[in-house]
């Protein structure tokens, strides 16, 4: 059994699917038959060639069938056989080979030196080029160890996907249906593909350390996405105890099934809401299916990063406009650009940064460029003519950010009135708390804002000081803190006292444990994957106001997040 972090409930039994297990190994020998190298070298080299080849190709066949796909993707995939047909490249493994080295080991030297070349340049695109150079160095040692990713997008049915780091591409590659469960070796609760997993309702367990060395392709594994563990091959007792414990799982979610079209309410009758996260505009019909009350946060970036190019003011329109017509007449709270930090947009050309979560992100990127900013809010605003649009602006620290915002916005509007354009002209603007610094100034804030959500991801990284994707820091990252619990309560009770909602769009708005809390705290809504809608919503209806704040009483008297975690799961 390994022991890793549980990111999407449920439990997942089915067949390994390895798609990608980083770098390979391979045994660095000295090779015996120069000439059998250098055959399995060019061997390698032309499979290489024709896979990407046949990759980009289908790339650009989806983008006529679907026009969701990006032509510059497959120019990209053929930048990088263009990359290896370099004849000095080539000469460079040739040697090494002639040398008495294998072909795995003459491959990793050329290609190494290849990477050190585009990284010591001073210029930010040829340096990044050293990362294609790696994503072909990897390749081509796949192919040479044998042990190349499975396709994703033909996977059998009852694949679990096994992967060092789960992308959000290799999600979108691969077919739903045909997927029991995901496990990999990094990664945690916030990464932009558990959050994902969660939507797809697929049980995921990260940072599952040493998984790669236990498994193989095809090797049953279980995947229990609610104690964080991972079983490759368990015995016939092992896996009968988890296939009754998935029964069971999918009779508790059966059950939750009363909940959709319910309001949501507190035991004692006080009215509390349950909205959605959500990326793209499609997502928004699948939150309201799964009985969202509204789209608590609706994160752009994704319709940034699926292109090449930046969307331009009517595709951003389009995308803002389907959200705030499916809730028609329902909160839809869109936030502008939330781009840096380990959210990188490579035609933005953002500069490398020794510490991008501090560094030049979201509202301060924006502010900066304004030209883009003006863009986004301009079709924001413009589809607050068609539903109950908000606008939430992320990593905000300083006052004078929230007025700069809320200036562009009146300058637009000034704009829009000129041209005749229709919007709605109550539009409200309100801010993602989610620093030290603006928890510390929830109170001034709240004087300029329409409303609060809580962003737990990063308040919690920053209030801690541990990097929300650094498994060595994860211990750390745990919302149940008393310095992030204090904090949560700080900003829930200066938002009340401005007399403003107060909501929570970070993952632990659906964590279970935390809602009587919450609830103690005063929040007014919570925002969660739409596949933990009913979950909260049944959560919420289960405590009393005076229960809810005897509980957080008896939390405030605790020191650790172990005691808390043990008080919370006993009661
Ligand atoms: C957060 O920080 O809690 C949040 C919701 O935003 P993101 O995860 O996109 O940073
Ligand atoms: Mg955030």
């Amino acid at each position: 059994m390994i022991k890793g972090i549980p990111v999407s409930q449920g439990i997942g039994i089915g067949r390994v699917v390895l798609a990608d297990a980083g770098e390979p190994v391979w045994n660095p020998e000295k090779a015996v038959d120069p000439n059998a190298e250098k055959d399995r070298l060019h061997h390698a080299l032309q499979r290489f060639n024709e896979k990407t080849e046949h990759l980009a190709k289908s790339i650009e066949q989806a983008e006529d069938a679907s026009r969701t796909s990006d032509s510059s993707q497959a120019e990209i995939l053929r930048g990088h056989i263009a990359m290896l047909a370099d004849p000095f490249l080539i000469s460079q493994m040739e040697e090494q080979i002639a040398g008495g080295k294998c072909a795995e080991d003459a491959c990793y030297a050329a290609l190494s030196m290849f990477e050190s070349i585009f990284m010591q340049t001073e210029d930010e695109l040829m340096r990044q080029r050293a990362a294609d150079v790696r994503d072909i160095r990897r390749r081509m040692l796949q192919i040479l160890t044998g042990t190349e990713p499975a396709p994703l997008g033909d996977i059998p049915e009852g694949s679990v996907l096994v992967a060092e780091e789960v992308t959000p591409s290799m999600l979108a590659e691969v077919n739903r249906k045909n997927l029991s469960a995901i496990a990999a070796e990094k990664g945690g609760n916030t990464a932009h593909s558990a959050i994902l997993a969660r939507s797809m309702e697929l049980p995921a367990v990260y940072s599952a350390e040493g998984l790669l060395r236990s498994v193989k392709q095809g090797d049953l594994l279980v995947v229990d996405g609610m104690d964080g563990k991972v079983i490759p091959n368990p015995g016939q007792t092992e896996l009968e105890h988890y296939q009754t414990r998935q029964k069971e799982e999918l009779e508790r979610k059966a059950q939750l099934e009363i909940f959709r079209n319910r309001q949501t309410k507190m035991a004692d009758g006080q009215k509390k809401e349950v909205f959605c996260n959500i990326g793209t505009p499609e997502e928004a019909a699948a939150a309201l299916e799964k009985g969202g009350e509204g789209i608590g946060l609706f994160r752009t970036e994704f319709l940034f990063t699926e292109k090449s190019t930046m969307p331009d003011e009517e595709t951003q329109f389009q995308a803002y406009k389907t959200a705030a017509e499916c809730f028609a007449g329902k909160p839809v709270i869109v936030r502008t650009l939330d781009v840096g930090g380990d959210k990188q947009i490579p035609y933005l050309h953002m500069e490398k940064e020794e510490n991008p979560f501090l560094g030049f992100r979201a509202v301060r990127f924006c502010l900066k460029n304004v030209q883009l900013y003006e863009t986004q809010l301009r079709a924001m605003i413009r589809a607050s003519a068609f539903g109950n649009l908000m606008i939430m602006i992320p990593l905000v620290t300083c006052v004078e950010e929230v007025r700069s915002v809320k200036s562009l916005v009146k300058k637009i509007m000034c704009q829009l009135d000129g041209q005749g354009i229709p919007y709605n002209k109550e539009l409200k603007v309100g801010i993602m708390v989610e620093t030290p610094a603006a928890c510390q100034i929830a109170d001034l804030l709240a004087e300029e804002s329409d409303f609060f959500s809580i962003g737990t991801n990063d308040l919690v990284q920053y209030t801690m000081a541990a990097d929300r994707g650094n498994p060595k820091v994860g211990y750390l990252n745990r919302p149940m803190h008393p310095a992030v619990l204090r904090s949560v309560r700080h900003i829930i009770a200066c938002g009340k006292k401005a007399g403003i909602p107060v909501g929570m769009c970070g993952e632990a708005a659906a964590d279970p444990l935390l809602t009587p809390l919450l609830l103690a705290f005063g929040l007014d809504e919570f925002s969660v994957n739409p596949s933990a809608v009913l979950q909260t919503r049944a959560q919420i209806g289960k405590w009393t106001g005076e229960k809810a704040e005897k509980i957080a009483e008896d939390v405030f008297q605790m020191k650790t997040a172990e005691e808390v975690e043990k008080y919370l799961k006993s009661i």
